[in-house]
Parts: structure tokens; C-alpha cells; sequence
């Protein structure tokens, strides 16, 4: 067997061992794993020793150049794939939401546009369904590699919103074709009536951003993922909550799965590092993302299920970046904020940091949460998500002495200000490869632009 590189003297983490050994690529798959492979003159040896060496990690919720709040999310498939890399992520998906009166059909092709020829990483899409035409449409995106649909309980006002009735057709409708439904549970009808009441001059100047956080008391989400749990039992649809940011919504997935009902949940790095105190500073405004990050006792929950549990399955950002100038915007009326943050260079530096360093996770957690448990949820566990012959070479090395102080100015983010910003983290990319490719080298971006493909995905159980 000939190699073009060899990967020597690392320490290999999956996502539930840890064992050194050398790993040989050729092209852009992993073809051997095991102890002092031999290259010939023409194999790169890239040397590992002392580093960690994880499968490329997966971030399966951003929205990049999003059109959102009045503006377009400031990281697109160019920055954000390079902010990626840089955090040892080699694959991102986004959601392909169709514009007024278009189909899904639009949808793919306008997300097609923006990403192919352009992503340094490799990508794929959920397809919002934001209108209950779009729900046949469904099995021919499924056959096609894409069966992950999105639905929104909120956003009446951007034209996103599913009712119930849509909710319940939607998981019969995965339910028969082996989809999966993904959702935003914030429970509407409550939650317009609580920033109705907030939304006065006397009340803004007293409170400023903090109305944000102030009118979506945890109910707000809890009774969302409980009416979104039990239409996912009657009709025995999958159903994957998205950004879960309440202890209650552990609770509630806790018991369905306890009962057997097919649903699952993901949360996102803000969740776990945040509290809503953020809201109290000066540009406090800056940290509105939707859910807003909650309350300590939250954060100490979501930790909890992580360490002990199963009802948080995966980590995501939910990258969806503003700028300081997109921020400002709001003028003071908390709901004109761009609701969102920039995420994809810190998300695993963060875990690695506030997991890992601190042991409350291992690094087998943060393999399996951003990496392996993504893949096989979202239908790329044949070829992602593990260090193994047959896969794809993405992979991350990692120096496990080097600890970085966050400056947005030197992230790749087009973000002009970063919630970490002056945290020391360690967990950035020594070096990533994307199907054999180099992306991060010694640190430094050096991907290609346009290196990244649509990866066809099909779910487990098919
Ligand atoms: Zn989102």
C-alpha cells in the first residue's frame, strides 16, 4: 500500500477510544490506521507527536449569507468555511430557506449558488419547509441526498411559520420517507403577546435589551418542544429539536425518549458559556441570538445532560453572524435586533476548553458531540464522523499545549467583535484536512476556495 500522507505519532480519539497509532491517506480517503506505516519518498509525513488527532468535526447549524432581520448574516460559505477549518470543523449545514412563493426546488438551487465553487469545507443543506406546499416536495429531496427538512414555530413575520397542522403532516410525511424533521420550538401565540406588552417607549428605556431575554421566559421553549414531542409520538415521525437552550427542554426530551418517542436534540456553544447577564453591558445588545441564552441554572442543565446523559445529541453554533454596524440596527427597540452570533472558528475551542480542560468532558465526548453523533444523526455516518479506513480524510490535529487568547481581528470570521472575545481557549486547528486536502496548516488557513463538496446524505434505518 502507498500512501500520500501519513499522519505519525498522534494520539487518535474517536468517540469512544483514545489509542496512538498512525493513519495513512491516499487521495482523499483514509486507507490504513496502525502502528509506523511506512511511506515511500513521495508520502508527506505529517508529524503528530504529542498532538491530538480527532475525525473533522461537523457543525450542522449555521446560516451563512442569510438574508435575516432586515439584513444579510456577514459570514457566507467563503469566511465561514475558512473560520471553520481554522476550529477543526470540516463540514457545515445550512438551511435552504425558499424565499416568498418559491418552492424547495428554489430553495436548493439559490443555496447551491452560494456555496459551490466557494466553500473551502464540505457542506450540505436542510430544506425549510415554510409553506405546506413545500411538504410534498419532500421524498424527491429525500431520494437525492437531502432528507432533513426544517420547520419554524416562530418568525410569522419573515414568512417562516408552521402551524400545528403543518407540524403533524410534516412528521407523517418523514415518518413514510425516512426523513428527519428538525424544528425551532419557541411556542409563538405567548410569546407575541409578552413582546406586545413589552414593547413601549417606558419600558425600552428602562430595560433596553434586556426585553429580549425578559419575553422569553422558559415556558416560551418548553411548551413548544412539549407540543412538538407529542405531535412526533402520534405520528412516530423523527423529530430533532434545534438549538435546545432550557433545562426544561432536557427534562421533556429526557422523558419522550424514556417512553420511546423518536426525538432528539442538539444545543449550541452559547448555551453552554452564556448567561443572559450578557444583556446588562454596555452593547449588550450585540448577544441577541434566538433563543436568547438563558440563566445559569440552564447553563449548569445543559452541562448536566452532556456529562450524564443522552437527551443532548449534538453541539452547534447556529452561526448566523451580525456585524457591529448590522447590531446597531435595533436603535434601542429590542426587537429590531439581528438576532445571531458568529461561532464557527470557537465552537470546538470552547469545548476542548470548557469540557475538556476543566474534565467534565473527555475528549471522546467532544469527538462524539461535534463529530461522530452529527454524522450519523444527519446521514453521513458511512463516511464521516470517524478516523477509520473507508473514510473520508477529515481531520483535525490539535496541540494540546497551546491555548490562544480570542481577538476577533484574527479570527476568519467577518465578524467585527466576537462574544469570547479575550477568553483564553485552546482546541484551535494545528492542522485540518478535508478529503486529504489541507486546510489549516501550522495554524494558517490554507484551503482552497471552492474545495468543498455537497455531500449527499441518507439517514440511518433507510
Ligand atoms: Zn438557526
Amino acid at each position: 500500500m502507498t500512501y500520500d500522507k501519513i499522519i505519525t505519532g498522534g494520539t487518535v480519539h474517536s468517540d469512544t477510544s483514545s489509542f496512538k497509532a498512525d493513519i495513512g491517506i491516499k487521495g482523499e480517503t483514509i486507507v490504513a490506521i496502525g502502528a509506523d506505516l511506512k511511506g515511500t519518498a513521495k508520502t508527506e509525513i505529517i508529524n503528530a507527536r504529542g498532538k491530538d488527532v480527532i475525525p473533522g468535526c461537523i457543525d450542522v447549524h449555521v446560516h451563512l449569507a442569510l438574508p435575516f432581520c432586515g439584513t444579510v448574516s456577514c459570514d457566507d460559505f467563503d469566511s465561514g468555511s475558512r473560520a471553520a477549518a481554522c476550529g477543526c470543523i470540516t463540514m457545515v449545514c445550512d438551511f435552504a430557506i425558499p424565499g416568498k412563493d418559491q418552492t424547495l426546488e428554489d430553495a436548493h438551487r439559490t443555496w447551491l449558488k452560494k456555496s459551490k465553487g466557494i466553500s473551502a469545507i464540505d457542506f450540505s443543506w436542510h430544506m425549510a419547509i415554510t409553506n405546506k406546499r413545500h411538504i410534498k416536495e419532500i421524498p424527491a429531496f429525500v431520494e437525492r441526498g437531502l432528507p432533513t427538512f426544517k420547520e419554524f414555530m416562530i418568525y410569522e413575520s419573515e414568512g417562516w411559520n408552521s402551524d400545528d397542522a403543518m407540524l403533524y403532516a410534516t412528521l407523517e410525511k418523514v415518518r413514510r420517507h425516512n426523513g428527519m424533521l428538525l424544528l425551532h420550538a419557541e411556542s409563538p401565540r405567548v410569546l407575541d403577546l409578552l413582546i406586545e406588552r413589552a414593547h413601549t417607549p417606558a419600558k425600552m428605556k428602562k430595560h433596553g435589551a434586556r426585553l429580549h431575554a425578559m419575553t422569553r421566559p422558559n415556558f416560551i421553549e418548553a411548551e413548544a418542544i412539549e407540543r412538538a414531542v407529542h405531535w412526533c409520538d402520534v405520528t412516530g415521525g423523527r423529530l430533532y429539536i434545534v438549538h435546545m437552550s432550557t433545562g426544561e427542554g432536557c427534562d421533556i426530551i429526557r422523558n419522550a425518549q424514556s417512553r420511546g418517542v423518536p426525538v432528539l436534540a442538539e444545543t449550541c456553544i452559547q448555551y453552554l458559556t452564556m448567561t443572559d447577564e450578557r444583556f446588562k453591558e454596555k452593547d449588550g445588545h450585540l448577544y441577541a441570538c434566538c433563543p436568547q441564552i438563558k440563566k445559569a441554572a440552564d447553563v449548569k442543565r445543559l452541562w448536566e445532560a452532556l456529562e450524564y446523559g443522552n437527551e443532548v445529541s449534538v453541539i452547534s453554533t447556529d452561526t448566523c453572524s451580525f456585524t457591529r454596524e448590522q447590531k446597531a440596527m435595533w436603535e434601542g427597540d429590542f426587537t429590531k435586533i439581528p438576532m445571531g452570533l458568529p461561532g464557527l472558528d470557537t465552537m470546538v475551542p470552547l469545548v476542548y476548553t470548557h469540557g475538556v480542560r476543566t474534565g467534565r468532558l473527555t475528549i471522546n465526548d467532544l469527538v462524539r458531540y461535534c463529530s461522530t453523533a452529527p454524522a450519523i444523526i444527519m446521514g453521513m455516518g458511512h463516511r464521516k464522523g470517524r478516523i477509520e479506513p473507508g473514510y473520508d480524510a477529515d481531520i483535525a490535529i490539535i496541540d494540546p499545549k497551546r491555548t490562544v487568547k480570542v481577538d476577533w481581528k484574527r479570527l476568519q470570521s467577518r465578524s467585527d467583535w466576537s462574544p469570547w472575545q479575550g477568553e483564553e481557549l485552546g482546541g484551535f486547528a494545528h492542522t485540518t484536512l478535508c478529503r486529504g486536502e489541507y486546510l489549516v496548516k501550522s495554524h494558517r488557513f490554507v484551503g482552497k476556495r471552492g474545495h468543498g463538496k455537497l455531500i449527499p446524505r441518507m439517514l440511518p434505518g433507510a
